[in-house]
């Protein structure tokens, strides 16, 4: 394990690389460190593929082994339930389907949110607990003020959630991570933002902790495929592909723990959720959404499953992960076309506006457009046309032949856009323009929303059990994180229940 741990470590100071600052440039930051993550992730792998195979042929030459819990998804909700639930007399595996732990959470940029935590009771303006609790049960479907998409939750959920929040924080600051309290936001952030990305020194922190467990067996490249069921639906088992083919761990306590669906595939948007197959995403290798089927083939009670946040302009690949964000180009000048070439929305709009925009257009896409000192500006831009997909025109005609769209409506939109810049009166308000727009060369690339972070999932209780169509917990079963019908504030809820599982499930051991 401690081999492994200094592999997942190395991975992991990747990520703190990745600047901070406001949420697009953070969301950028995230992305270029999501793609080392993915080039050094094969590295990684090579090392755990063969500390893995080990464990794998060990446990079959023994046939079926035991746990006392088995926990799927080494990202923030896995690793925070491992260490609780660690000081007691039990023993764990946690099982990774990378080749590395931090998932998602690694990538997180802002920070935590919660109420009555010291920091926060501290502030001028002090944030407590009965408050974070009265916020929780006002979520519904829609947005929240920063434009996350947020989903009901019960109200044992909402308690769990706001009365465990500040003791959470106050657990992260014990690992030796530096918070400041945000009044504005309500959020705990990093004390010293130079440290890189709100995740990465999270997860850094998190894999220290880990290490210190004799009872936490960590297995990367071990996707977990089916949780099995004995007569009375109690939970009996899961099955883990490994290296060498499958294996089965008899365990009567499952934590779910495998993040979110940002990056699943067409089957599964075509079941779940059809109207966001298709996207790109901008979300986890890793967020494939297996613990939402494997669930679901329990009985699990599912909610809001197109409760998705996207990051709005992006490019990419359907249903993949890697791509690129644009966000930036938007607060920096450049102009939003529809297939029929025309402008629809104030390019600078906020990220709900600006999700909903798009959505509504042909396609549910728009061609991003800018002049060369735009480019020039625009760094996101840079890197898009260096991937080789900026396609370039000399007059805005040769653009749009580029584009595939119609040559004498983008000229026009064009020529209409330098007219409100000359004028001082944009038709669409939009006031971060850095250039004229003019004359040409013009520069333009096809962008659609990409999936982040999904908010709906597994319905659970205030003690994270997994409820069934019933509201009866199935028993055995727990679920934990970004998997959940979480409501909102994402990283919060992986640690809060993260934790929470810890706790109900070795009370339901009887350790
Ligand atoms: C760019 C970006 C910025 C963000 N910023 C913030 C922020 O500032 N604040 C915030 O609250 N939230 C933020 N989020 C969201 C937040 O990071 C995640 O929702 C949260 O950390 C999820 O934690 P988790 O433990 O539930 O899942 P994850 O951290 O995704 O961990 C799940 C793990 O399970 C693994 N897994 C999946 N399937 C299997 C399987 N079958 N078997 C074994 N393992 C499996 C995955 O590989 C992954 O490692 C951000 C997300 C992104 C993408």
């Amino acid at each position: 394990m401690r081999k492994i741990t200094a592999v997942l470590l190395t991975v992991v100071m990747a990520f703190s690389l990745a600047a901070c600052g406001s949420q697009d440039e953070t969301d950028a930051a995230a992305s270029t460190a999501a793609q080392t993550e993915a080039a050094e992730t094969t590295a990684a792998e090579e090392t755990d593929a063969g500390e893995s195979a080990e464990q794998t042929e060990a446990s079959q030459s023994a046939g079926n082994e035991t746990a006392d819990i088995v926990i799927i998804g080494g990202g923030a909700a896995g690793m925070s339930a491992a260490i609780k639930a660690a000081a007691s007399d039990v023993r764990i595996i946690l099982l990774e389907k990378q080749g590395f732990l931090g998932g998602a959470s690694a990538m997180a940029s802002t920070g935590i949110n919660a109420g009555g935590s010291d920091l926060q009771m501290e502030t001028e303006v002090p944030y407590t607990a009965d408050q974070f609790y009265e916020y929780a049960l006002s979520w519904d479907y829609g947005y929240d003020r920063i434009g996350y998409r947020v989903v009901p939750v019960r109200e044992d959920y909402a308690y769990t959630f706001a009365y465990n929040s500040a003791d959470a924080a106050e657990w992260i600051e014990s690992l030796g991570v530096e918070l400041a309290a945000s009044s504005e936001s309500h959020s705990l952030q990093l004390a010293d933002k130079s440290q890189g990305g709100f995740g990465s020194v999270y997860v850094s922190a998190l894999l220290a902790e880990l290490e210190k467990y004799d009872n936490i067996d960590v297995r990367t490249n071990s996707p977990a495929v089916e949780i099995t069921a004995d007569e009375n639906g109690a939970v009996s088992g899961v099955v883990v592909s490994g290296s060498d083919g499958e294996y089965t761990i008899d365990t009567t306590a499952v934590l779910i723990a495998s993040g979110g669906y940002a990056s699943a595939d067409s089957e599964f948007y075509q079941t779940y959720a059809p109207a966001w197959d298709g996207y790109y995403s901008y979300g986890a290798a890793g967020a494939t959404g297996d613990g939402i089927v494997m669930a679901d083939s329990l009985g699990a009670q599912l909610l809001g499953m197109d409760a998705i946040t996207c990051t709005t302009a992006t490019v990419g690949e359907p249903n993949q992960a890697g791509a690129l964000s644009v966000a930036d180009a938007l607060k920096g000048g450049a102009v939003l076309v529809n297939s029929e070439g025309e402008r629809f929305v104030n390019e600078s709009a906020g990220t709900a506006d600006m999700m909903e925009a798009i959505k509504a257009q042909t396609d549910a896409c728009a061609y991003l457009i800018a002049d060369a000192a735009t480019l020039e500006e625009t760094e996101a831009l840079q890197a898009v046309q260096e991937a080789g997909k900026l396609s370039e025109g000399a007059t805005a005609e040769e653009l749009a032949k580029a584009l595939g769209l119609d040559a004498e409506t983008l000229a026009g939109t064009i020529a209409s856009v330098s007219e409100g810049i000359a004028a001082g009166a944009d038709e669409y308000e939009n006031e971060t323009f850095v250039s004229d727009y003019a004359e040409g060369p013009y520069y333009g690339v096809l962008v659609k929303p990409a999936r982040r972070i999904a908010t709906g999932g597994i319905v659970t209780n205030g003690n994270a059990e997994v409820l069934d169509e019933n509201d009866t917990p199935i028993t055995g079963l727990y679920a934990a994180g970004e998997v959940t019908a979480y409501g909102a504030h994402p990283l919060s809820a992986a640690t809060i229940f993260g934790r929470q599982a810890a706790d109900s499930i070795v009370a339901f051991l009887g350790k």
